[in-house]
């Protein structure tokens, strides 16, 4: 048995978790922490069904309940849907295909990639058709601009399937590296980070997605394809119809292939861990790296003494200098070793004397700059062994991002196992994440809505980087005004009028 007990538990003829309804205040703030909605009326599979696709996709209609299984939960394991169906399809055209026949059928669609979300967004809430994009895993092009010997950023397009740690291993090879990294590399999917407009390590450096997918290629709810799969740095021609789909969660259309703008892979790159003793020290530690780093800063990352301590406990990963409260990690990536090594020293010998850190490391070989990332990388994994885990991925102010920690600690007092706080400072970005022996709904209602209060208050968002997902979705009033989610409905019931696309997900139920 696994030691997390399902936060839903959904089945096709109805919820073990009661239903409450959702009230909305007059502030037009949801009053329930609830997540758990009604299956709407859309058609059930039936054998016509499965006779069509797998008339399309031969071998790779999946219905084996073993087989489907894995598809059904997220990566946290805290939801569980009850899909029946799996395809499989490798072309656009067969995508195509399939939601022009689930639209015309009244059939919900539940786009995955790899399955890595961590808002409950990427798995079925009841019977929805999984439509994986894991075998639409062809790089279609590189351009690097090589025959002119010049160092322009190159361009890669590439099925929504690809892995995201293959595509760096493959532009790697071509001196070049991906605009985006993160923990979930091995498994995310770059059509699965474009749908979730996936942040990451890279941010501080090479910006969002928002900025450097060049296009999209998309087929909507009814099957038809919108090529905008431009390669062109520039293109004013109207609304950037693209922009719509990075971070719509599956529920505008199905990502296919994706063109990225991606940096060349700089010849030289440092990484720091450094310990401080306090928060405050810490953030003069960021200001310090950005005036003396400035353009070879390409990560700030922090985690706190208790990730450390999972760390230690969970995944035996020593800590490479002594115990601190706080713990930095930096990046730097330039074109000069040398250069990049003078300021370096000049920036941590200003840090040490300045006494606003206490002990640190200096990697510059791969080996070792990979131990030193795994600190700050693994700790969602570290989490998973703790206990069921409440995650939390919020946007503030940067000097306010730990003090919610700190609050969430205090409001929780000893109910929660473990409340830590990790994240990226460089982009005010706080993972905050509580764990419990297992599922407690007393402590998630001690922790619900008093984080999305706290954020709002302090004028963040309730998703810095995940989305919303099933988990937040009615939390979106928090961060958004009622105008704009409005507006996002309409948007929805233009591109898919019958909602079959990842119903249940990113809008919130009165809409
Ligand atoms: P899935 O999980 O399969 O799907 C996510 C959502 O996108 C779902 O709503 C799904 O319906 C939709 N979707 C997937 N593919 C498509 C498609 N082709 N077309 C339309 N919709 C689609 N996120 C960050 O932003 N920054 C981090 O640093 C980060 N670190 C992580 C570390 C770990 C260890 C883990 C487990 C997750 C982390 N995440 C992080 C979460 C992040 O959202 C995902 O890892 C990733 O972007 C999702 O990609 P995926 O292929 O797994 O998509």
């Amino acid at each position: 048995m696994s030691p997390f007990r399902p936060f839903l538990v959904c089945g096709s003829a109805h919820f073990l978790n009661p239903c409450r309804k959702l009230h909305i205040g007059a502030d037009g703030m949801k009053s329930s922490p609830d997540a758990a909605p009604q299956r709407l009326p859309f058609s059930r599979v039936t054998e016509e069904d499965l006779t069509f696709f797998k008339k399309i996709l031969p071998g790779r209609t999946i219905t084996d309940p073993d087989l489907v299984e894995a598809s059904n939960v997220d990566w946290l394991k805290s939801v569980r849907g009850s899909g029946e169906v799996l395809l499989r399809p490798q072309t656009t055209e067969e995508v195509s295909q399939i939601l022009r026949y689930c639209n015309s059928r009244n059939l919900a669609v539940n786009p995955q990639g790899g399955n890595t979300g961590l808002v409950g967004g990427s798995v079925p809430v009841y019977d929805e058709i999984i439509l994986s994009t894991s075998l639409m895993n062809n790089i279609l092009s590189f351009d690097d601009i090589s025959d002119l010997n010049v160092s322009l950023p190159g361009i890669l397009t590439c099925q929504a399937g690809c892995v995201l740690e293959n595509l760096s291993l493959y532009l790697a090879d071509r001196d070049y590296i991906m605009p985006l990294d993160l923990g979930a590399k091995g498994s995310c999917q770059i059509g699965g980070n474009v749908a979730t407009n996936a942040g990451g390590l890279r941010l501080l450096r090479y910006g969002s997605l928002h900025g450097t997918v060049l296009g999209l290629e998309v087929v909507l709810a009814d099957g038809r394809v919108l090529d905008c799969l431009a390669t062109l740095r520039k293109d004013n021609t109207g609304y950037d119809l693209k922009q719509l789909f990075i971070g719509s969660e599956g529920t505008l259309g199905v990502i296919t292939a994706v063109s990225v703008l991606c940096p060349r892979k700089p010849r030289s790159v440092n990484v720091v861990f450094l310990g401080c003793e306090t928060f405050e020290q810490l953030l003069k530690t960021f200001q310090l790296c950005r005036g003396m780093l400035g353009e070879i800063l390409s990560a700030f990352e922090f985690l706190d003494s208790e990730c450390m301590r999972l760390l230690n406990t969970h995944l035996k990963l020593p800590n490479p200098i002594s115990d601190c409260p706080f713990y930095i990690v930096i990046e730097t990536s330039g074109s000069d070793p040398d250069h990049d090594a003078q300021k370096l020293h000049n920036f941590l010998e200003e840090a040490m004397t300045s006494l606003l850190v206490t002990d640190g490391t200096v990697a510059t070989e791969d080996a070792k700059i990979k131990a030193l990332w795994s600190m700050r990388e693994r700790v969602t994994e570290a989490l998973t062994h703790d206990g069921f885990t409440y995650k939390y991925d919020i946007s503030l102010p940067v000097e306010r991002i730990y003090q919610l920690v700190t609050d969430m600690r205090q409001h929780l007092g000893n109910r929660a196992k473990s409340v830590v706080g990790y994240g990226h400072v460089g982009d005010g970005n706080l993972h905050l994440n509580i764990t419990t022996p297992a599922k407690d709904p007393a402590v998630l209602a001690a922790i619900e809505p008093f984080v999305f209060e706290w954020t709002a208050n302090f004028q963040g968002s309730i998703s810095a980087e995940h989305g919303l997902g099933l988990k937040k979705r009615n939390y979106i009033y928090y961060s958004k005004p009622s105008q704009a989610v409005a507006l996002m409905g309409n948007i929805k019931a233009m591109l898919d009028p019958k909602g079959i696309l990842n119903p249940y997900k990113t809008l919130p139920d009165n809409l």
